[in-house]
């Protein structure tokens, strides 16, 4: 009997509960601080939708800065990528709740960079399958991994605390990996490393939408430390456009023109790479390669504080290379 009455108790409470997060009153007695900033679902074709985070640091914007997607069929909810907070990926579930009351069935995790990755207890914790591209075992096991949540506690607190975790995937991908669900093709592709460690991108077939991660970064300076830049520029030379008519970038708008979407990060990267290999080739130091390149292109870009870090990163990979040759 009173097992009963606990069972009822229970029972009304969860409906009250989700009564509340299909109304998008969604932060009473959930475990996450709630979040103010803006955040609307663009939809790109049939199913598939993302959010855009704004153009600034890792703590401006209580941590909203890149994008993440997600894909509503019949059966359930497909989301790629889960931003930088808890409490960012719970409003991000409330805006899918407004759309559909099917379950998030399973999260593609383009890579694990923390701006990606810290909302991705909200979705596990619905039960979802976690998947992520090898290589992200790397960072996972490294003390970056740990170090950086650590931080980011300090930094993008209470919205980042001691009760966000690392979630450790349920899948790793190293070869192309069809599915289906509710009748709409999914295929995550595998890119090793290019952007991170480990990277990947989600194509919807029916939808001809390409979600790339941070292949992709538009309206701001890309984040080259810890990439592999030659392998990230050959990924995006030989990027199959023909059957795609939307991408999805990590970083600024999304694109109906794929060749263009690219081309700003391409030219980043070369201009990047092309110069610092032609400095160590010929035995420039890195402050004075870096101070008489003209960089009046990208110095008044969001996140132009990185020019620096990342010609430094790329001029050091180089370097490396060719002591080791
Ligand atoms: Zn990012």
């Amino acid at each position: 009997m009173v097992f009963n009455r606990i069972g009822l108790f229970a029972g009304i409470l969860m409906t009250m509960l989700l009564a509340d997060v299909n109304a998008g009153n969604i932060w009473t007695d959930t475990a996450y601080e709630s979040t103010s900033v803006p955040m609307e679902p663009v939809q790109v074709a049939a199913h598939s939708y993302y959010v855009q985070g704004p153009a600034g640091t890792p703590t401006d914007n209580e941590g909203f800065m890149s994008n993440a997607g997600f894909v509503v069929t019949d059966e359930g909810v497909v989301v790629f990528d889960a931003l930088g907070t808890p409490s960012l990926a719970y409003l991000l579930l409330s805006k899918i709740r407004e759309i559909t009351s099917r379950p998030v069935v399973k999260v593609v995790v383009s890579h694990y960079h923390a701006d990606h990755i810290y909302g991705l207890q909200v979705f596990k914790d619905l039960g979802a399958e976690i998947i992520a591209p090898a290589g992200a075992s790397d960072y996972l096991n490294s003390p970056t991994a740990k170090g950086r949540l650590q931080q980011r506690r300090e930094s993008l607190f209470p919205w980042v605390d001691e009760k966000t975790r690392l979630i450790m995937p349920d899948r790793y991908i190293d070869e192309p990996y069809y599915f289906q669900l509710g009748g709409v093709d999914f295929l995550v592709q595998p890119l090793g490393s290019t952007h991170s460690e480990g990277d990947q991108t989600l194509f919807v077939k029916q939808d001809h939408v390409l979600y790339v991660g941070d292949l992709i970064f538009e309206g701001r300076i890309p984040f080259v430390a810890g990439a592999q830049p030659e392998q990230w520029m050959a990924h995006l030379e030989k990027l199959d456009a023909t059957s795609i008519e939307h991408i999805v970038p990590g970083h600024g708008p999304a694109s109906n023109d794929p060749r263009k979407a690219l081309a700003f990060t391409l030219e980043y990267l070369h201009f990047v790479h092309d110069n610092m290999a032609n400095a160590v080739e010929n035995l420039v130091p890195f402050d004075e390669a870096y101070a008489t390149l003209d960089w009046s292109r990208y110095e008044k870009m969001p996140a132009a504080q990185a020019n620096r870090m990342n010609a430094y990163y790329v001029y050091l990979g180089l370097e490396a290379a060719s002591v080791g040759e």
